[in-house]
This record gives C-alpha cells, sequence and structure tokens, in this order.
C-alpha cells in the first residue's frame, strides 16, 4: 500500500511512525510546504549580541507527564534523553493562610472542613503533599461540574464554586494556558478532560518535560531521522496544491505518483484550502474544519542572569522551572522561570487566548507587564536583556463553550471521502489542542488506514 502525508508536522510524522509499526505499506512519502519538519513546534537560533547563538523554541511549549503518547515517541526515536523532567511549580504555597481559605471557598460546611482537617496540615506541606492537595481540589471541582451540567467553565463561578482568589490564582490562567481560550468563553468539558488526564498519576502526570535545548533538536529531529532510516522519504519545500481524482498530489507544478491513501495532517484551516481546490464537494467535516475558531499567543522570550538568584530552595539545584500566572490591567499572564546549567536563565511572559481586534493592545499591555515585572521583581529594565516576542498567529483552535456544546470541537479523522483522513491537534476527542492530541490523531490516522 501507498501512503502519502501531507504535513510534517507531530501529527503527521505520528502518523508515519505509526504506519512504520504496522508493517502494511510499500512506501511513505510525506510532503511538507516548509524547509524542515515540525509545523508550529518550530525552532531557531537567536543570535545574541555576544554573538552565541541561543537555539530556542518560536513559543514556549508545554509538554506534561500525561503526553504518554508523545513520550512514548522520544522514547522509540531514542530522543529522551535529550529531555529533563521536572516536578510543577506553582505558587500556591507562597500564599498567606487567609488567602488560601478564600482560595478553599466553597461551602461553608466544607471550609469548616478544611479548616479543621486540612489547614493544619497545609502549613507543613511539603512537596508530595501539595500534589495531595491539587488532585483533592481538583476531584471536587469535577464533581461539581457533574453534578450542575454546566457547559462554561464561568457557570461555575455563578455557582460560587470558585473563588477570586482562585480565579485570580489559578482557574483564569490555566484555562487560557492550556485551552487557548478566554475565561469566560472556556469549555468545562474539556477542561475537566485535561484535568482528569493530571489527575491519573498524580504527580508524574503534571511533572513538567523540558528539551535540554530546543524542541527541534530533541523532538523533531530524532523522529524525522527514526522515519527516515526506517525507509519513510521527505519532500520539503513541496506545498500540495490539491489532490487530483486519481489520488495524485499536485505540488510544485507537478504531479506525485498516485497512491492508495492520503492523511492530510495539517489544521483544519488548511485541510478546507486544499479540500476546495481539489474540488471535493463540501462534507460535514470539511464544514466543520471551516469554523473552527482560533486564538493567538504572544510569546515574549527575556534572558536575564540574574534570576539565577530567583529562589533559595532553587539555588542549589541545577535546572529548575516554576509557573506563574499573574494578573495585569485585566489579562492573564503565565510567567515560566527556566534555569539550567546548559543554557542562560531563560523567562518566558506568555498571553494565550488572543483575538485579531484585541492583538495590537494585548501586546503594548504585555510589554508594560513584562518591564513592570522585571524592574519590581528583579531590579532590571527589559531594555537591559535580551528580548524577542513572538506572536503565534491562529497557534490552536480555542476550546469554546458554544462549539463544545455543538460537538464542533473536535473534527475526528474522516474526511467524508473514503481512502482520505484527516489528523491534527484538533481531530482527536477531547484533548485540547496540544502536542500530545496531536500525535493521538496521528496514530488513529494510521490506525485506520
Ligand atoms: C505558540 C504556541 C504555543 C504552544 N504551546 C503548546 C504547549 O505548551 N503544549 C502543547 O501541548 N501544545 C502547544 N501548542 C500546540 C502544538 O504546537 C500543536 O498542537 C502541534 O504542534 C500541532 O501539530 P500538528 O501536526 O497537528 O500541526 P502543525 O504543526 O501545524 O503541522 C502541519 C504541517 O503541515 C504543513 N503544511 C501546511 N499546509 C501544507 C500543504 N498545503 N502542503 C504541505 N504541507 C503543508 C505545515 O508547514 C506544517 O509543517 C502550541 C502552539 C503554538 C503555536
Amino acid at each position: 500500500m501507498k501512503v502519502a502525508i501531507i504535513g510534517s508536522g507531530v501529527s503527521g510524522l505520528s502518523a508515519a511512525s505509526r504506519l512504520l509499526e504496522r508493517n502494511n505499506c510499500s512506501t511513505i512519502d510525506v510532503y511538507e510546504a516548509a524547509s524542515k519538519s515540525g509545523g508550529r513546534i518550530s525552532s531557531f537560533n537567536w543570535q545574541l549580541k555576544n554573538n552565541e547563538e541561543f537555539p530556542c523554541d518560536t513559543g514556549q511549549h508545554f509538554s506534561i507527564g500525561a503526553y504518554k503518547n508523545f513520550i512514548e515517541l522520544l522514547e522509540r526515536c531514542d530522543a529522551l534523553k535529550y529531555w529533563t523532567r521536572h516536578s510543577f511549580e506553582w505558587n500556591l504555597l507562597k500564599l498567606r493562610e487567609n488567602e488560601i481559605q478564600k482560595l478553599l471557598h466553597f461551602k461553608i460546611s466544607e471550609i469548616k472542613f478544611f479548616k479543621k482537617v486540612l489547614l493544619p496540615y497545609i502549613k507543613f506541606i511539603k512537596v508530595p503533599t501539595k500534589f495531595f492537595f491539587l488532585k483533592f481540589y481538583f476531584s471536587i471541582f469535577l464533581l461539581r461540574t457533574k453534578l450542575f451540567n454546566a457547559n462554561a467553565l464561568c457557570e461555575l463561578y455563578d455557582k460560587f464554586y470558585f473563588s477570586d482568589v482562585s480565579l485570580d490564582l489559578f482557574w483564569n490562567a490555566f484555562a487560557e494556558n492550556s485551552m487557548n481560550t478566554e475565561y469566560e468563553n472556556a469549555d468545562l468539558n474539556t477542561l475537566s478532560f485535561l484535568v482528569n488526564e493530571c489527575m491519573k498519576d498524580i504527580p508524574g502526570c503534571i511533572d513538567i518535560l523540558l528539551p535540554k535545548s530546543d524542541y527541534y533538536s530533541c523532538a523533531i529531529s530524532p523522529i524525522e531521522k527514526n522515519l527516515r532510516s526506517n525507509g519513510v522519504n521527505f519532500f520539503f519545500n513541496s506545498l500540495i496544491e490539491n489532490i487530483q481524482p486519481s489520488r495524485r498530489l499536485k505540488y510544485r507544478g507537478m504531479l506525485s505518483q498516485s497512491y492508495d491513501k492520503i492523511v492530510l495532517a495539517v489544521p483544519g484551516y488548511t485541510a478546507s484550502k486544499i479540500w476546495m481546490r481539489s474540488g471535493f464537494s463540501t462534507t460535514k467535516e470539511s464544514l466543520q474544519w471551516e469554523n473552527q475558531k482560533y486564538r493567538h499567543i504572544l510569546n515574549l522570550w527575556v534572558i536575564a542572569h540574574p534570576i539565577a538568584n530567583e529562589s533559595k530552595d532553587n539555588k542549589h539545584k541545577s535546572t529548575c522551572f516554576s509557573w506563574n500566572p499573574i494578573e495585569f490591567n485585566g489579562s492573564f499572564y503565565v510567567v515560566v522561570i527556566q534555569k539550567s546549567r546548559e543554557r542562560p536563565n531563560l523567562l518566558s511572559i506568555i498571553k494565550s487566548a488572543c483575538n485579531n481586534d484585541n492583538l495590537v493592545n494585548e501586546e503594548k499591555n504585555l510589554m508594560d507587564f513584562a518591564s513592570l515585572f522585571l524592574q519590581a521583581r528583579y531590579a532590571i529594565r527589559l531594555e537591559d536583556c535580551e528580548y524577542k516576542l513572538i506572536r503565534a498567529k491562529r497557534a490552536t483552535i480555542a476550546c469554546t463553550a458554544d462549539q463544545g456544546k455543538n460537538s464542533a470541537l473536535w473534527s475526528g479523522i474522516e474526511t467524508g471521502i473514503s481512502g482520505i483522513f484527516k489528523c491534527s491537534d484538533e481531530a482527536s476527542l477531547n484533548f485540547p489542542s496540544t502536542i500530545e492530541g496531536a500525535v493521538k490523531s496521528g496514530y488513529l490516522a494510521a490506525e485506520s488506514i
């Protein structure tokens, strides 16, 4: 069987990998519009003022312990050795006791219970117990979700199960960051699914996996190398214009050989363009690709040497990572601080869930926030640091409650035409648009062939 895969992002590479495992293809050809693999996971060499080259990702990507398929893929391609694993550091433990009480504001009776049973214990909280605490909080949250059958995350707030503090300290930023959707529009079921995945094997599931340099060198390149060595062919700079009725692909004015099966490993909006140019009639799937809503992500990278002294606890660790949600002028930022022996200390300030209409203002607000944050926290000026703002347009689909309600979020791997499949991060059920979703969808598409 001859198979063509259009797109060499994580989903296309995963599809090729699973096809190889199944060993029923004589040809696996991957066509990629760009000059290298990776798609939205792309990296660049940041030329620093001292002429050093700093390999860096175009956006801050988080992979977590719950990404079982992605981790297994790295392992199979002998790439896990390029990764480090960190326990999730969140600023909850820096809260004062009255803030913790507000955070646990569910119901009077429950507060009493917390006061009596948990709060004395929380004072002496150590690393493993904070995960127990998180798990407990998430379980209650999930239970409430089931009882009230809400669609949107913000409906829970109306029912008094989120306190203002918990919103400011966690849920707002968590929803925006994990689902690329503003809190007011976030789909509760997607969030519940994610939280559930993160609870399965606490604390391992919320471990953060970081590449020792960048995602391209530590994941994409080894996966591609593994595929090539097993006979997969790559055609770069080969934008597919359309699929011909004979199942040939048109690219660079040429026609490919004819394939038995074709996998569109591209996001929905790209798939719908190829669909139109191929003259295929509209299917319910292609309609869905057209209607999916996307959001942009802003990411400001800052190289700041003084952050080496960020925390006394972390002073002696060779690497560390912390996730800090902070509200500024009505926008939620996640500040990620990474310290590593191998690289300069790196700080990223992320603003997820941006729309076209608010992008310019968000960008300005982010820069103001970054200046103030660096000044207040480290007494350094942004202008004195090396920094780079990256705008990722249409970074992922937004997991909005209205799309969730209409079962319009996940497109699935069918296309409505037999022999043509679709994968990408918005194709596999329930997982927000993520690396893990992309890998799962690639596997599913390959298994259907
Ligand atoms: C800034 C940013 C931050 C993110 N943060 C996280 C995170 O923290 N954690 C997480 O899990 N996920 C994160 N994501 C999402 C994650 O990057 C994506 O879910 C994943 O990379 C999607 O992979 P994919 O293969 O589905 O699609 P893509 O990576 O988009 O791959 C599609 C490929 O198809 C190619 N292509 C398109 N059209 C054609 C054509 N006509 N012919 C040939 N080739 C074509 C493209 O060039 C591309 O290489 C982030 C994304 C961005 C942009």
